[in-house]
């Protein structure tokens, strides 16, 4: 089907080979996981739903000046990104208690932190990507403690940003994971914010209602995924045309792209 070269096939996106050195292309699946793949699924949409989310927040991160791997938006589930090497930690920034903190803590989900926290994982999967100390990282060399100051700088300030810009549309941003990549540059090397951020790796809960807008409603099974991440990306105005890429308006449900000002006509 595709003549491009697939470099990787992860949970939720596939990478390929992208149309110059030092680029990928990065498609968004349908495909849902959760609890380390144990349980799998998909919600109709997602991966459209996700590229676009995604491409949004990362595009509105690089304007405060936060450097990421995000070039642009390709079609409705890829995106043209800088090749990177992985920084091998999940970093996870939390505000209010959700999710595994409870347990582990013995935390009420929906409690205040006394502040915000920024946890490690390490990304392992045969392992369950297991909690880690920052003793680990600079033991097992997994990044150097310049690259560390620069992730939890960033990682603080995406969280003032998203915690400003979710709280104006009615959502809590309650925590989220993020990913770190190298970029190198003859001997240097500098650290970008890589992966995605959308309602896959974020827990947003409606302020109002307390309702959850994020793949936790796919791991309790509590049905509405797909609409809770189609709200999420209305709310952002990224469902009518507000917003949009260059020229581009989002139609989710001809699953087709307008051209601002230009009637689509449908193909034959
Ligand atoms: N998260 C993620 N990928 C992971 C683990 C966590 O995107 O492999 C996100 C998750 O969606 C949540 C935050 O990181 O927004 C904190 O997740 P937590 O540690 O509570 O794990 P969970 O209970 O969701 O497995």
């Amino acid at each position: 089907m595709s003549r491009r070269r697939q470099i990787y096939e992860g949970k939720a996106k596939i990478l390929y080979e992208g149309p110059e050195p030092g680029t990928l292309i990065q498609y968004f699946k349908d495909d849902a996981t959760a609890f380390n793949a144990e349980k799998k699924g998909t919600i109709n949409g997602k991966g459209v739903i996700n590229n676009r989310i995604s491409e949004y927040v990362f595009t509105r991160l690089s304007h405060i000046g936060i450097p990421t791997h995000f070039i642009r938006r390709l079609n409705m589930r890829e995106q043209l990104v800088r090749q990177v090497e992985i920084v091998p930690i999940e970093v996870v920034v939390r505000n209010i208690a959700a999710g595994s903190i409870c347990k582990r803590l013995g935390l009420e989900e929906g409690e205040p932190l006394p502040h915000t926290l920024i946890e490690y994982y390490y990304k392992d999967d045969a392992l369950g990507d297991p909690l880690i100390a920052e003793e680990h990282i600079a033991a097992f060399n997994w990044a150097g403690p310049e690259e560390m100051q620069d992730i939890a700088a960033m990682a603080i300030r995406i969280n003032d940003f998203m915690s400003g810009m979710f709280s104006a549309i009615d959502i809590r941003l309650v925590d989220f994971k993020l990913e770190f990549g190298r970029i190198f540059d003859g001997d240097y090397s500098r650290i970008i914010l890589a992966d995605e951020i959308s309602p896959d790796g974020c827990r947003l809960w409606d302020m109002k209602t307390g309702e959850k807008l994020d793949k936790d409603r796919f791991r309790r099974d509590l049905g509405g995924e797909e609409e809770a991440y189609q709200e999420v990306a209305r709310r952002l105005g990224l469902l009518d045309g507000e917003n949009s890429g260059p020229g581009e308006v989002f139609d989710l449900n001809s699953h087709r792209t307008k051209l601002r000002g230009t009637p689509v006509k449908p193909k034959k």
